[in-house]
């Protein structure tokens, strides 16, 4: 071959090689690589979000409380062009004047995020039924399916919380996982907002074709983009529902709260805080209706007490006393201290009710004996291994934070408070660095500065219950039928006093329903041991408290329970905490004291707060509201309000605790 025929050649093979190259580039262009097919329908594409349904909340035994209810906005994209619309048309099915179209455009025009607006909220079945046959011609409009809450249960809301529409700033501050969009639903308060990731689930997505004027054209590539929702996850809560629904109906036209925990584990049964309102009150639908109501309403009813409020604990605090006194050998079980009708010391009185003379610990505790734990507070901190008296309060100070006191306990509850143990430097301020017993006598019998939350009572309850230990409290049992719950929730809290101590002072607190404070009120079968208290108030009538667990051996269920401006905690806290014990160690069963049962569930003891106090507790509360589009660390903020606030209700004020903070 001459070397022209090769030259030849080679430019055909050159030509051939490089027309093939082509053709399996534009092959693999147009027939493998569907994102060139993508990027050439850039244009007439859209992706429409799949809402996942939220996550199903449970009771302890698989009882049903929260599920899901589909409802319909109406959506446009942006840029709205309009042309050719059925304006008319369009208005008749949704039964809008064309004036309120323009207006509800302008408003949407507003509010456009990532490319959309809605339109019209929450449509009417029949109107989404009509809008669906002609969707196609409406192009630019588009439905979102949405899922608000429904709830089986009218109680737990507190612990339930809400979800709600996502802020403006939330969303500015969302991590960077950017799952929110504009008009999304969140938790904005109880387990809602504490398990919301697990609750939320994954958002699906639905490619579809749109033609020039914007009108769907149905799926895009058969749905191969397309990605299926997840649904939130299934979250078993610790509450039982029956025994929670029967407490609510105990504290009804009542003030105050109840909470149950199962002592071995630190999970909550039941908390109630009374006035409350229906879980579906505060649902997506209901919340603009309700909202502004709740928060008027003059008995607080959006206000958690049971986790908010911090009162003085009373005489169930002599518990405590009892057990440190023991601890640090200043008493011992036989000790007895004389009582004259109360305590005397240099100037001070403090009264006793009549009771039996010579009474040990046991017996101090089942009748109450002021005096007792007077002697017993003043062993303790003038304690003489200790250097002084400022010294010997640390170490009893301490003892109290082991309980969990003057800390928020971390549940999964919001809005905790810290509640108060003062600190020596707040007593050395208060008194110009001289004080000793005499100063503090108070604290002996649970008045004075110390403020406990309901929440926190019904822990110490536990730990003594379980003679010496506690979990922290909390309301979630499984997430996703795995036990896979925070690890804080399983972790132990141990109290440096011996078990033999708590031996005693649970001996006494079981002769407290025998023959003691609470006599009348014990359930035949189960050993309940018990402690009143009538905290002094200086707003009205005492507030009255009962604390108490059972059985004594194994204990079940731990019940702290306050009724604000009752009386006597025998009369009204005793008989709610007894009759729970009832209905949950012996489930289903008629009350054996239907008489006692009757008189709590008539008895009226709501007394309208004053009203500067719900002023400010409403100021609080709309505080919380907005909180709750914050950041945690102005979270903290809103409960140092709270707590200041709930101060009220005992006159006396805690030092400011980041001051005390910085003392120490
Ligand atoms: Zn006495």
């Amino acid at each position: 071959m001459s070397k022209g025929g090769n030259r030849n050649l080679s430019l055909i093979i050159a030509v051939i090689a490089i027309g093939l190259i082509y053709s399996i580039r534009l092959f693999y262009l147009q027939v493998i690589d569907t994102s060139y097919v993508e990027f050439a329908n850039a244009n007439s594409k859209k992706i429409l979000t799949i809402h996942p349904n939220r996550g199903l909340i449970y009771d302890r035994h698989n009882k049903l409380i929260a599920f899901n209810d589909n409802f319909y906005d109406l959506s446009i994209s942006y840029p709205f062009s309009l042309k050719n619309f059925d304006t008319i048309g369009f208005c008749n099915i949704l039964n809008i004047s064309k004036e309120n179209f323009i207006e509800r455009l302008k408003k949407a025009e507003k509010t456009v995020y990532k490319g959309s607006a809605t339109f019209y909220k929450n449509l009417e079945y029949y109107k989404y039924a009509a809008l669906q046959e002609r969707m196609y011609e409406f192009g630019k409009f588009y439905i979102e399916i949405k899922t608000d809450r429904m709830y089986k249960t009218n109680s737990g809301a507190h612990v339930l919380g809400y979800i709600g529409e996502i802020s403006k700033k939330q969303l500015e501050k969302q991590n960077e996982d950017g799952y929110y969009s504009k008009g999304d639903f969140i938790g904005l308060a109880g387990l809602e907002k504490y398990y919301e990731k697990d609750l939320r689930g994954i958002k699906g997505e639905e490619v579809i074709l749109v033609d020039s004027r914007g009108r769907q054209q149905g799926s895009y590539l058969k749905g191969k983009f397309d990605k299926t929702p997840v649904s939130g996850k299934k979250v078993t809560t610790t509450l039982d529902l029956m025994l929670q629904e029967y407490a609510s109906k105990l504290m009804q036209n009542k003030a105050g709260s109840v909470v149950a925990i199962e002592p071995s584990t630190g999970e909550i049964l039941t908390l109630v805080s009374s006035p409350a309102y229906k879980p579906e009150a505060l649902t997506i639908r209901n919340k603009k209706l309700n909202y502004g109501k709740l928060l008027n309403d003059p008995t607080l009813p959006l206000y958690n007490r049971a986790v908010t409020a911090a009162y003085p604990p009373g005489s169930v605090f002599k518990l405590l006393n009892g057990l440190i006194g023991l601890e640090e050998e200043v008493i011992y079980p036989e000790t007895t201290f004389p009582c004259y009708r109360g305590y005397s010391i240099a100037n001070l009185h403090v009264n006793c009710h009549p009771h039996p003379q010579n009474l040990d610990l046991r017996g101090a505790v089942a009748n109450s004996c002021n005096a007792y734990f007077c002697n017993t507070f003043k062993e303790i901190i003038e304690n003489p291994k200790y250097k002084n008296t400022r010294d010997a309060y640390i170490h009893w100070r301490n003892f109290m934070l082991q309980f969990g006191l003057d800390n928020k306990l971390g549940s999964d509850i919001n809005f905790e408070s810290e509640g108060n143990i003062p600190t020596p430097e707040f007593y050395d301020k208060m008194h110009n660095n001289r004080w000793g017993f005499t100063r503090i006598i108070s604290l002996s019998i649970g008045q004075g500065e110390i403020l406990i939350t309901p929440l926190q009572m019904a822990n110490v309850i536990s730990a003594i219950a379980n003679r010496g230990y506690y979990y922290t409290p909390h309301c979630i049992k499984k997430i996703d039928d795995k036990n896979a719950i925070p690890v804080k929730f399983k972790t132990k809290h141990k109290i440096n006093i011996k078990k033999e101590h708590f031996e005693v002072v649970v001996e006494g607190m079981k002769q407290t329903l025998i023959n003691g404070t609470a006599a009348r009120t014990g359930i035949e079968g189960i050993e309940i041991c018990g402690k009143t208290g009538t905290v002094q108030n200086p707003h009205g009538k005492n507030h009255a408290v009962f604390m108490c667990f059972a059985p004594k051996d194994n204990p079940k269920i731990a019940i702290a329970c306050i009724v604000e401006n009752a009386g006597y905690g025998a009369t009204w806290a005793a008989p709610i905490a007894t009759l729970m014990i009832e209905k949950y160690l012996k489930r289903d069963t008629v009350s054996s004291k239907p008489e006692m049962e009757e008189r709590i569930l008539k008895a009226y003891l709501l007394k309208t707060p004053k009203s500067k106090d719900s002023v400010e507790k409403k100021n609080e509360l709309e505080r919380e509201e907005i909180n709750n589009q914050k950041t945690d660390t102005s979270k903290r903020k809103t409960t140092k309000t709270n707590f200041k606030n709930v101060a009220l209700i005992t006159e006396k004020l805690a030092l400011n605790k980041n001051e005390r903070k910085k003392n120490n």
